[in-house]
């Protein structure tokens, strides 16, 4: 299993040579022996991301959608049509909670999809819709994974969950933190049963509160810190990351082997 960053960057990132952090799982098809491609979030510059890997839409066996952020679902209209109207009708398996569906459509999709060549489609006329618990747990071919929701945005009226991934292959256990704030307490059981981890990190004079910052990164035991591969960065300057302990900051294609 390899998993490859499309993009490093953060959702506003306008580097040249960067896209937003969505992720490409390749494994084997255990029933057809093919190789088997999961899309690990789809954002709004995700066309071109992909289209730099020589990747379309109907190579994507499935989805897998962590929060409704535009750079994590902005690209799955342009996933739907081209797949429906270019790629006949080529379904991709679209995971997440539940509880995501209904606003995913409502609230983001709905205005652009119901309409097609018929004027009542769903989610379900493009995708294979796979609900999942919040805290349930798929296997995909060769890996299972178990769905951690991790608080993203905590306000005084409410809160965004994003609901991050914990891998499992035969000889390696991966944390994807997908958005989420810097919270160790929370997140301490899964740093340290990981084999490697792929932390979301926000870097310059701005602290937003809504994704760990590198400061903050930094401040994690040196045994976890030498497993943290970190990503969704903005395009400033990075730090050396290798010097304060980390394995580094992912860059745009790189891949990672989960074999
Ligand atoms: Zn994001
Ligand atoms: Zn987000």
């Amino acid at each position: 299993m390899k998993l490859t960053f499309a993009g490093t960057g953060s959702a506003f990132c306008t580097a040249a040579d960067n896209f937003q952090s969505n992720m490409i799982l390749e494994t084997t098809n255990t029933d057809t022996g093919q190789l088997a491609r999961m899309l690990i979030d789809c954002g709004t510059d995700a066309r071109h991301a992909l289209h730099r890997l020589g990747l379309w839409p109907k190579d994507f066996e499935a989805i897998y959608v962590s929060h409704l952020h535009s750079d994590h679902i902005g690209g799955l209209e342009w996933i739907a049509l081209s797949n429906y109207f270019i790629f006949r009708r080529h379904r991709v398996d679209l995971y997440l909670v539940d509880e995501l569906i209904e606003p995913l459509w409502e609230h983001s999709l709905r205005g652009g999809l119901e309409v097609s060549d018929h004027g009542d489609s769903t989610l379900d006329t493009y995708f294979n819709v796979k609900p999942m618990a919040p805290k349930g747990s798929f296997n995909w071919h060769d890996v299972k994974m178990d769905i951690l929701p991790v608080d993203h945005i905590v306000a005084d009226e409410g809160k965004m969950l994003s609901y991050a991934l914990f891998g499992e292959t035969k000889s390696t256990r991966f944390f994807v933190t997908t958005d989420a704030i810097f919270d160790p307490d929370a997140h301490m059981p899964y740093y340290r049963k990981a084999d490697i981890i792929f932390q979301d990190c926000e870097l310059g004079p701005r602290h937003s509160g809504v994704h760990a910052h590198y400061d903050q990164l930094k401040t994690l035991p040196d045994d976890i810190k030498a497993k943290m591969w970190l990503y969704h960065y903005p395009a400033y300057a990075k730090p050396d990351a290798v010097a304060d302990g980390f394995c580094g900051f992912a860059m745009p294609e790189q891949s990672f082997d989960l074999a």
